[in-house]
């Protein structure tokens, strides 16, 4: 089947994106798929090193529905930020401005019912993310970039499983199952991985990307050979009139749109505003290390409960990734913190070679407070929907969230509730 005629219907309507992460490239596909005709917008090459969306874990993960913060958080954050191996990091002069975000954060997984009502609807966004990218990686002509073998949480003793406790009750009760593997099996089944891990926790529906960009790239590529036209420029806000949107503002011009999309990442903040959504989107900036020589490493890709990093093999070496660094969009990479999870890697897999050469990069995950994403209608206007804040699930929800995106501005009933997710929550 050619990429052209895996679409059908008339062009009509004409939508704007903005941003082409994982978000904005699902969108554009899942535009085009309702009939749309669709223009995407992106200064820089979609999928590319400036993408979040470029230098994750990979994590298709479906039991993610868990939000960063949990109740009692706010008593290990003091350790977290003492330990200099530890996965949070807080530059102080940001903290004026991030205190608010922060607190609002802490808040929102303050209790038990809080965490349930986010995973709940977390659920609705990743419950088939393996299926719904298995599908859109082979339209696109990439499905050996989806993977679909279980992933792995493991732990160092039942006291730190225990500490989890609260977090894999909550996902047994949206439907999640796992198999437990005791130190034996979890020897039989990972054997570069260092001793000190004796239990695993391996939930088989899950799925992974083995190289996150290259996905990104080639959606926006399908989007483009089924119609879409992209400006590489960047947006810098609407017309809007009466309520109804007339064009779309870049550095290279007006585009002239009937509807269009935020998917703008963490740099979405000042468009929502120009839309009339003011929201609290913050960024948890996070760093990867990739060790293109590495010959030992994982079998399923597997996140370390102790350092809190995701470790697997992609297309291009062994990559870890991980850290949550509160510094805002602005200040430069602080390489440490990849150092950070270059020690880790080297601890779990104490066979790889300690002088072992890394690539690193740093992201900016776009973050509500609440853990939820913002999918929904603009204040300003029915006709603009915003797209955005996914946090550390952004690939994974990518797929769902283009679906209802496209819903929304072909006038479709969206196939999930939106509530949980929208925009005017803060308000
Ligand atoms: C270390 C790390 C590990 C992670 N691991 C995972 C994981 O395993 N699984 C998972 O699901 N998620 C993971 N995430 C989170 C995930 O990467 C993000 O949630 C997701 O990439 C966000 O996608 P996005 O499309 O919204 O934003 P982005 O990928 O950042 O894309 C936004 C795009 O918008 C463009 N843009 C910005 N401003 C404008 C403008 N004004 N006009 C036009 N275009 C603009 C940018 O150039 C960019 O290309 C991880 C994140 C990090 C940092």
């Amino acid at each position: 089947m050619t990429v052209a005629r895996s679409f059908s219907g008339t062009a009509q309507r004409h939508v704007v994106v903005i941003g082409a992460g994982a978000v904005g490239s699902a969108t554009a596909v899942e535009c085009l798929r309702a009939g749309l005709r669709v223009t995407v917008v992106e200064p820089g090459e979609p999928g590319g090193t400036q993408a979040t969306s470029y230098g994750n874990a990979g994590w298709l993960s479906s039991h993610s529905v868990i939000p960063p913060a949990l109740p009692g958080a706010w008593r290990k954050v003091p350790g977290w930020l003492a330990d200099p191996l530890g996965p949070l990091a807080v530059r102080w002069r940001y903290l004026p401005q991030a205190l608010p975000w922060l607190l609002r954060y802490l808040a929102s997984g303050w209790t038990e019912a809080r965490v349930q009502r986010t995973a709940d609807a977390l659920r609705t966004l990743l419950g088939d993310a393996p299926a719904l990218h298995q599908r859109l990686a082979a339209e696109a002509g990439v499905p050996q970039l989806i993977e679909q073998r279980g992933l792995l949480q493991v732990y160092r003793s039942r006291e730190e499983l225990a500490g989890d406790a609260l977090g894999w009750r909550v996902r047994a009760r949206v439907g999640v199952r796992w198999e437990e593997w005791d130190a034996a099996e979890l020897r039989r089944r990972e054997p570069d991985l260092d001793p000190r891990y004796k239990l695993g926790i391996f939930v088989a529906e899950a799925g992974h990307c083995r190289n996150p960009g290259a996905y990104v790239a080639a959606l926006a590529q399908h989007a483009l050979d089924a119609g879409a036209v992209r400006v590489a420029a960047r947006a810098t806000g609407f017309s809007i009139e009466g309520g109804r949107l007339r064009a779309v503002l870049t550095e290279a011009g007006e585009i002239a749109c009937d509807g269009a999309a935020i998917c703008a990442g963490a740099r979405s903040g000042p468009l929502a505003v120009a839309a009339g959504s003011p929201v609290p989107l913050e960024t948890e900036r996070g760093y990867h290390v990739v060790v293109p020589t590495a010959k030992v490493g994982p079998r399923t890709p597997t996140m370390a409960a102790d350092g809190k990093l995701i470790v697997h093999w992609m297309d291009g070496g062994l990559r870890a990734a991980g850290q949550v660094e509160i510094g805002g969009l602005r200040a430069a990479p602080d390489w440490h913190r990849a150092q950070i999870l270059l020690r880790h890697l080297q601890s779990m897999f104490p066979t790889l070679p300690p002088e072992a050469e890394a690539q690193q990069w740093l992201g900016h995950r776009p973050s509500m407070p609440d853990g939820l994403p913002c999918i929904g209608p603009a204040g300003a206007s029915t006709d603009v929907v915003l797209a955005f804040g996914h946090g550390h699930v952004g690939l994974g929800g990518s797929a769902r969230t283009g679906r209802l995106v496209a819903q929304l501005l072909a006038g479709v009933a969206p196939e999930t509730a939106l509530a949980p997710f929208d925009p005017a929550r803060f308000s």
